[in-house]
């Protein structure tokens, strides 16, 4: 473990004044370049090592430069880059399929799916399925406060966090909020105009608050009654990182349209949309499409992934290394309260502010995310060690510790 401060960690020319700054500055300024990844280890350009527990935000669950996506997307690419969606390629029906199974936790479940590349795109997908599915007049989707589904205009909207709205009036209309797991609050806001509810089973970017049991079986009965879709963004819980292949699997409910993205490609841009059949059968020729949804790049790395996810029980380590990481992080005397499910975590840190402290950590090797201005997030890849664990709770105790001293 290294304690050495990572400075001057940016390559040349970098971020060397904003004059000069080839990028749009929609992320604030970089401290770190990162140049290799192995596992959960990451490097940068000086050949500091950190300690992987962020994912790239719930992306790398199976860490970086994993051998068999490697070489799968390796092969692929010496083989066939890209056709159009007009023909058929050798990986997106395998895809679907094992998407479908996941859904089923191990059998069919029955449904159809639609490729894109990102979390965004496949709310995109959702939320004009649920509109095709509502026919005219019917078309309002009702999501929760504190969500978070994207930064496309309508995915923006669907996002229940209005300061993030202003600036971009007009958006898109067709979005109506509820408090988040007040079920009576959702009731209020149905009426024949609405065609799904759409929720995520822990609100990831909103601070880690995972649905209550009685929230989400509550809305599946409310939109079963009125015959309203009940659609789950399952972008960053996804594929095994809390626990269960999907969140919603948690609760006990079968959603209608499910959504993911982040840890399909683990790391290679891929989202995709999955839909009971007879929902997906309200798509029609020419009602969606994208040039790169299911091309075989990205496929290959979706087949690997799903494939080593299965062979390796990915949800039951999620769930088991998640339990464990919970117990160190209690023990510790700077937590308060560790909130998530498996391996998607919220830290409350007693005593100083997250965004310090998770800034003081990456200059010390450790990658978190400060979510609110009192809680860390932890995304670390579900394969994550025992040591790995013992390592990012001392540093985090130590880092914690010091700044609320400071303070
Ligand atoms: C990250 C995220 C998105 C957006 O995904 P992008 O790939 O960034 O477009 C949507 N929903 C949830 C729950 C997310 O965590």
């Amino acid at each position: 473990m290294t304690t050495t401060p990572h400075t001057a960690a940016l390559a040349e020319g970098a971020t060397d004044g904003l004059e000069r700054c080839p990028i749009m500055p929609t992320y604030g300024p970089p401290s770190v370049q990162f140049v290799r990844g192995s596992g959960a280890e990451l490097f940068d350009a000086h050949g500091n090592r950190y300690l992987d527990f962020l994912s790239g935000l719930a992306v790398t669950s199976l860490g970086h430069s994993h051998p068999a996506i490697a070489e799968a997307v390796t092969e692929q690419l010496g083989r066939l880059q890209h056709v159009s969606n007009l023909y058929a390629t050798e990986h997106n029906g395998a895809v679907a399929t094992m998407i479908d199974t996941a859904i089923g936790d191990g059998s069919p479940a029955g449904g159809q799916v639609f490729f894109c590349n990102s979390g965004a795109e496949s709310n995109e997908a959702a939320i004009k399925l649920a509109r095709r599915f509502g026919g005219h007049g019917r078309h309002n989707v009702v999501c929760a406060f504190q969500s978070f589904h994207g930064r496309t205009l309508a995915t923006l909207h669907a996002t229940g966090q209005p300061a993030k709205w202003e600036t971009f009036q007009p958006l898109p209309e067709g979005f109506r909020h509820a408090v988040w797991n007040d079920l009576a609050d959702i009731e209020r806001q149905l009426d024949e105009t609405v065609a799904a509810v759409f929720l995520e089973p822990v609100q990831g970017e909103g601070g880690v608050n995972p649905a209550t049991i009685e929230f989400f079986q509550g809305v599946r009965a409310l939109c079963d009654e009125r015959g309203i879709l009940f659609m789950v963004d399952e972008v960053q819980t996804g594929l095994g990182r809390t626990g269960r292949w999907f969140g919603f699997q948690h609760f006990g409910v079968t959603p209608d349209v499910v959504t993911m993205a982040k840890a399909l490609g683990n790391g290679m841009p891929i989202g995709a949309c999955w839909a009971r059949a007879d929902v997906a059968a309200s798509f029609q020729p020419g009602d969606h499409a994208t040039t790169y949804g299911g091309q075989p790049l990205a496929t290959s790395a979706a087949r690997a992934v799903l494939e080593t996810m299965r062979a390796i029980d990915a949800p039951t380590l999620a769930a088991s290394a998640g339990q464990r990481l919970t117990d160190a992080l209690m023990a510790s005397p700077v937590v308060d309260e560790v909130r998530g499910l498996g391996l998607l975590l919220a830290v409350e840190l007693r005593g100083a502010d997250a965004r310090l402290v998770s800034a003081e950590l990456l200059r010390r090797g450790l990658v978190t995310n400060g979510v609110t201005p009192t809680a860390l997030r932890l995304a670390p890849p579900l394969i994550i060690t025992d040591e790995h664990i013992a390592e990012a709770v001392a540093m985090i105790t130590e880092v914690t510790t010091e700044l609320a001293e400071a303070s």
